[in-house]
C-alpha cells in the first residue's frame, strides 16, 4: 500500500505532480510519501496496541530527520546503530527513553553519548563490548540498561549480505554461550540486565523462520528466569519484508496483524515489554527515486536507457541483485508494446546497472521514470562516487512538498578537502 499513483496520465506521488517536483528542483532525487510511512507506522504499532510495546524504528533505513520527525509525533522509538543515528534521533525529539542501541562495534565515545541520553537499552553483542560498556557506565556513574542479543543460528531465506542470524554471522552472542554471557552480565556493576535481544536479518517474507527464533528465545528467558535474572523484555528486532515486485503475490510478506498473533501467542505468556526494530516494512513502500533519461542508445544485442541516476544514489542492485519496479512518470497509453531496456547510469563501472531486458513501454530521452519501493536502504546508502552530488530528497504531504535535504554544489563538495602546502 503506498500513495503513487497515476492521475490523468501523470505519477503523483499524494497529490504532487512528480513532473512539477523535477522542473522544480532537478533529478535525480527521493521523494517520500508522508502518508505512505504514517500509514505504515500506524498497522504496526497498532498490532501491538493491546500490550506493553516499544516500536523503535530502525533508523538505518531512512533517516533524514523529517522522517524521524514524522515518525516521532507518531509515537516511534529510534532503534540507532552508531553516535551519528543517536544523534539524528534525539534532534528529531525521540526521547531517550525510547531509544535503543544496537549493532557490533560500539566505541566507548558512543557508548558515552546514550548513556548521557538516557538511553531506554543497548543491545549487546558480546563480551568484549559488555566489559567496555561496564567500564563505560561506572565511570559515568551509573549502570547500563542491557538486552544481549543473542543468535539463534536460523537461516532466514533473505539475501546472503542481510541475512544475521546464522551460526556464521558476525552478530550475535552464540547460543551455546547465551547463559554464561548472562551470568557474566548479572555480576558487572554497571550492568543492569532488562532483556533477550534477536533480529535473525532482514526481507524476510516467510514467518516460519521468525516463529522458529521466536520460539527458541522464549525458551530462553524461560532458562534465564530459573537461572535468576529478572528478563522483563523481549527485543524481537525487525525483519519483516515487502513486496518488490509487482504482481508476485509469492514473496509477499504476513501483515502485521498475523505477525503481531504469532508473536503474542509466543511472547504472551511471559509477561515482557516487546520492543520490535522495523525499517524497511515501514519505510520501503514509502519512497520512490525518480530519474531523467539522458540518452537511448542501441547496442549490438540491447537497447541502453542511460539515467541521470546510479549506483551510488541507489546502491541496492548492485550490493544485493535488488530489484525494483520501474515505471514511467508519464503514463504509457493502453495499446503501446513493450521493449526490453537494459536501465544503467553514468558510473564507470559495470555493477551501475539497475536493470536487464526489463519489459517497459517504449521510452525517450528526457523521459522520467520512477525506481518503486527505494523507501528503505536508498538514500541512506548514497554517495559521492565519481563525484556526483548527494542525492536530493524530498517529502510529500497531501498537496505540499518540500526539500528534505539539499543537492550539495560541486564546490561544496569539494570545500570539503584541502592541499596540504607541503604536496
Ligand atoms: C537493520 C536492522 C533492523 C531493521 O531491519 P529491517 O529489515 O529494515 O526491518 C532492525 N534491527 C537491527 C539490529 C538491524 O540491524
Amino acid at each position: 500500500m503506498h500513495h503513487f499513483t497515476y492521475r490523468e496520465g501523470h505519477l503523483y506521488a499524494e497529490d504532487v505532480a512528480l513532473e512539477a517536483i523535477a522542473r522544480a528542483v532537478g533529478t535525480p532525487f527521493y521523494c517520500y510519501s508522508a502518508a505512505t510511512l504514517r500509514r505504515h507506522f500506524r498497522v504496526f504499532a497498532d498490532a501491538f496496541a493491546d500490550r506493553d510495546t516499544l516500536v523503535a524504528f530502525s533508523v538505518k533505513s531512512l533517516s533524514n530527520l523529517a522522517v524521524l520527525t514524522l515518525l516521532q509525533k507518531e509515537g516511534a522509538g529510534a532503534d540507532v546503530v552508531s553516535g551519528g543515528e543517536l544523534s539524528r534521533a534525539l534532534t528529531a525529539g525521540i526521547p531517550g527513553d525510547r531509544i535503543v542501541f544496537s549493532g557490533v562495534g560500539k566505541t566507548r565515545t558512543e557508548m558515552a553519548a546514550a548513556l548521557e541520553a538516557g538511553i531506554h537499552q543497548f543491545n549487546v553483542e558480546s563480551v568484549p563490548e559488555l566489559q567496555a560498556l561496564n567500564d563505560v557506565a561506572i565511570s559515568h556513574d551509573t549502570t547500563a540498561p542491557v538486552a544481549l542479543r543473542i543468535n539463534p543460528d536460523v537461516a532466514a531465506g533473505s539475501h546472503d549480505k542481510i541475512s544475521t542470524g546464522r551460526a556464521e554471522d558476525k552478530f550475535g552472542i552464540p547460543w551455546a554461550q547465551a547463559r554464561d554471557v548472562y551470568r557474566l552480565a548479572g555480576n558487572l556493576p554497571g550492568i543492569a540486565v532488562k532483556g533477550v535481544d534477536v533480529h535473525i536479518g532482514s526481507q524476510i517474507t516467510d514467518l516460519a523462520p521468525f516463529e522458529k527464533a521466536f520460539n527458541r528465545t522464549a525458551e530462553l528467558v524461560r532458562a534465564l528466569r530459573a537461572d535468576g535474572h529478572e528478563i522483563t523484555r523481549l527485543d524481537l528486532g525487525g525483519g519483516l519484508g515487502v513486496p518488490y515486485q509487482h504482481g508476485d503475490d509469492q514473496s509477499a510478506p504476513p501483515h502485521p496483524e498475523v505477525y503481531a498473533e504469532m508473536i503474542k501467542r509466543i511472547a504472551g505468556p511471559l509477561d515482557v515489554q516487546l520492543i520490535f526494530e522495523p525499517g524497511r516494512m515501514i519505510t520501503g513502500n514509502a519512497g520512490i527515486l525518480v530519474s531523467r533519461i539522458i540518452y537511448h542508445k542501441e547496442g549490438e544485442s540491447r537497447r541502453f536507457l542511460i539515467l541521470d541516476a546510479a549506483m551510488n544514489d541507489l546502491i541496492r542492485p548492485a550490493l544485493y541483485d535488488a530489484w525494483h519496479d520501474v515505471i514511467p512518470v508519464r503514463e504509457p497509453g493502453s495499446q503501446g508494446g513493450k521493449v526490453k531496456y537494459d536501465l544503467v547510469g553514468p558510473v564507470c563501472e559495470t555493477g551501475d546497472t539497475f536493470a536487464r531486458q526489463r519489459d517497459l513501454p517504449e521510452l525517450a530521452e528526457n523521459d522520467l521514470v520512477a525506481f518503486l519501493t527505494a523507501g528503505a536502504y536508498g538514500a541512506v546508502q548514497a554517495s559521492q562516487y565519481n563525484t556526483r552530488p548527494l542525492v536530493l530528497e524530498v517529502l510529500v504531504d497531501g498537496d505540499r512538498y518540500a526539500v528534505i535535504r539539499k543537492r550539495p554544489t560541486t564546490a561544496q563538495i569539494l570545500a570539503m578537502e584541502s592541499v596540504p602546502d607541503w604536496v
